[in-house]
């Protein structure tokens, strides 16, 4: 993508403007909005939907939302969903069979043509989505249902102005600032957007906001923005023995103590935006002439998802966290050149009891074997 240098401003209600040529143009607008006393992704046709003067406090296994001193349209952090949802869904039939008078007809299932426009991706989302690309299409076999999707994507971006006590992007350097990976990324102050164009599709759709140059007091008043971010991070994870640290400690006594706190519950990998298991099943209908092959999301904690030649691999909790922290921060690595986490921190607050994989890392080097 082209990235251009000017730095551009529209003022709030300008934003709408966006959303209405986003539509005309085929996109369907998803973006944050609220629903069951969390901030979601879901489609807006309005920048009403979206959670203005509310944030979200969260620590380990904990989240609420709490109404701000202020009207800010993107005050909050990053909620239970993430945007992995629109090109690796959580439900899909891949394949339907039909039973004809001339025996079996296969019928592969095309994607719907729906073409997503993200609204509100944060710097640590943009990362898990290149992650995603390298999973699923810079391998030997391409995932066609992500492939589609992924092409026809736009990305509004939106940099974070506040984090959660559960981020630690800036230990991962995933973040908080967007730098790469968007066709537009905005930060919001007080009187407007400040806008980074980075496609030419995103510089000709940014035009219908008349936005001008900012000026350098908008420009610092954004990077006042931006910095509180920085300066409220404080969870850290320390990155410089991993990988190797994990993998070096499979007998380390703290996976048994993790493993009798964690339920096995999946919300951790659910949560994850980068997280990509899945399981395929097929299954009939009840006249016997009609298959679908449908494909699942899955997670490393069911222990079925570890069933090989007749047994459990992985037969208790502690095997299976152990397979997920040594997949996500360790063999992840070697196996796609880059870490499976960005610190997002939803597994940290998605939890129910409140397992925090920074203190896990740190737990076992303070001990590890050398
Ligand atoms: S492992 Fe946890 S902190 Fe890391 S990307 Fe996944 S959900 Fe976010
Ligand atoms: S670590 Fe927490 S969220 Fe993950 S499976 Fe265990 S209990 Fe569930």
């Amino acid at each position: 993508m082209a990235q251009t240098s000017a730095v551009l401003f529209f003022s709030k209600p300008r934003l709408q403007s966006l959303l209405d040529e986003l539509r005309t143009r085929g996109y369907c607008v998803v973006g944050p909005t609220i629903d069951q006393e969390a901030i979601i992704y879901d489609e807006i046709l309005s920048v009403d939907e979206l959670p203005r003067g509310w944030t979200d406090e969260q620590a380990p296994g904990q989240y609420r939302l709490r109404r701000r001193d202020d009207d800010a349209w993107f005050g909050y952090v990053v909620g239970p969903h993430s945007w992995k949802k629109y090109l690796f869904p959580p439900k899909t039939t891949l394949l339907s069979a039909e039973k004809t008078a001339n025996g079996w007809e296969f019928i592969p299932r095309a994607d719907d043509s729906t073409s997503f426009a993200l609204l509100g991706v944060r710097a640590c989302e943009l990362a898990a989505i290149r992650i995603q690309d390298r999973v699923f299409l810079d391998g030997p076999y391409q995932d066609p249902l992500y492939r589609e999707r992924r092409q026809r994507l736009f990305i509004v971006a939106v940099n974070c102005t506040q984090a959660a006590s559960t981020c630690f992007c800036t230990s991962m350097k995933t973040g908080p600032r967007c730098e790469q990976g968007f066709d537009l990324a905005l930060t919001e102050i007080d009187s407007g957007f400040l806008c980074d164009v980075g496609s030419d599709v995103g510089q000709d759709v940014i035009a219908v906001c008349s936005a001008v140059e900012a000026t350098s007091e908008q420009q610092q008043s954004a990077a006042s923005a931006r910095q509180q971010a920085v300066d409220q991070i404080e969870r850290r994870m320390d990155t410089s023995d991993l990988p190797g640290l994990l993998l070096g400690n499979l007998d380390h006594p703290r996976w048994k103590e993790v493993g009798d706190r964690c339920l096995s519950c999946t919300n951790c990998t659910m949560v994850c935006p980068t997280c990509f298991c899945s399981s395929v099943t097929e299954i009939r209908d009840l006249n016997m002439d009609r298959v679908d092959r449908e494909r699942s999301w899955d997670s490393c904690f069911n222990p079925d998802f570890s069933y090989l030649g007749g047994s459990l691999v992985r037969n208790d909790t502690a095997s299976r966290y152990r397979q997920w922290l040594t997949h996500k921060l360790d063999s992840w690595q070697n196996q796609f050149g880059t870490s499976g986490c960005v610190g997002c921190g939803r597994c940290i607050t998605w939890c129910p009891v409140g397992i925090d994989l920074t203190e896990e890392v740190a737990a076992i080097r303070e001990t590890s074997t050398p």
